[in-house]
């Protein structure tokens, strides 16, 4: 019998994809503006010149295993001063930032270290400010909640982990348990962040379920600690060897699952 529902956060419940292309958006129109320079262009080349940068710092085996991706560098400040990793973190991000984004200008044509800095200042604000849920993460979390016991299972740093819960206030009020990686210091796909899970809730590995839109984090992890998983597949991703026990493609599809699992 399931007893609780665990969920993944970013691009589960909240639509971290959106957020980040439409703070992108908000950021290169600057440039489009003053330079005339392509803003989707510019995007790719951050996006690019970003993803390499972050690959080369000695953290990034750690934001691996916490589970931590270079967009996300773009933003955060990693004030979290549990782990040592944090602290490098909190120092590197703010010439990651910069640099990045004059590396990205540079590929459009443009030298200039000062609007590179400018962007990369902008971005974390107009980050913030877009926050944005998919149409029926409340509505399944209304009708879940009383019903199942919530917990959220989500992989990054805390502090930032914490902001985007921050600006969308109305999620926290759901679970009855958050966790965190980067308080717990291992991230999902490892199997012992759900035992801690489980742990936290008093519960067996049988009686709970858990959601997420990522096969080898989310789905991965909960195989290798023996609960069942549901994928969230919105966008006709391929399968790969990582198998679900359920896929769907909308959250409402959840409720004939827990219906199908209470009369077998
Ligand atoms: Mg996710």
């Amino acid at each position: 019998m399931i007893k609780a529902i665990f969920f993944d956060l970013d691009d589960t419940l909240l639509w971290d994809q959106k957020s980040v292309k439409e703070a992108f958006v908000a950021t290169c129109k600057v440039a489009e503006e003053r330079y005339g320079i392509n803003a989707e262009q510019l995007e790719e080349a951050v996006r690019e010149a970003a993803r390499e940068l972050y690959s080369s710092y000695d953290f990034y085996s750690f934001t691996q295993m916490i589970g931590i991706n270079p967009f996300e560098g773009l933003w955060g400040n990693f004030a979290d001063e549990n782990l040592e990793d944090f602290r490098k973190m909190k120092e590197t991000v703010p010439s990651y930032r910069k640099d990045a984004w004059t590396a990205g200008l540079k590929k459009m044509g443009i030298d200039n270290l000062e609007l590179g800095q400018e962007l990369a200042e902008r971005f974390p604000l107009e980050r913030r400010k877009s926050p944005f849920v998919y149409e029926e993460t409340f509505d399944t979390l209304n009708q879940l909640k009383g019903n199942y016991q919530l917990l959220l299972l989500t992989n990054g740093s805390p502090e930032l982990q914490n902001t985007k819960l921050e600006i969308t206030p109305e999620l926290v009020p759901y679970f009855d348990q958050i966790v965190i990686s980067g308080d717990f210091g291992r991230g999902k796909p490892d199997p012992s962040i759900f035992e801690h899970a489980l742990s936290l809730m008093g519960l067996q590995k049988d009686e709970v379920i858990m959601v997420g839109d990522n096969l080898m984090t989310d789905v991965l992890g909960a195989n290798r600690a023996g609960i069942k998983t549901v994928w969230i597949n919105r966008h006709d991703k391929e399968r790969n060897e990582v198998i679900p026990t359920y896929e769907i493609k909308h959250l409402e599809e959840l409720f004939s699952i827990l219906e199908e699992i209470k009369e077998k």
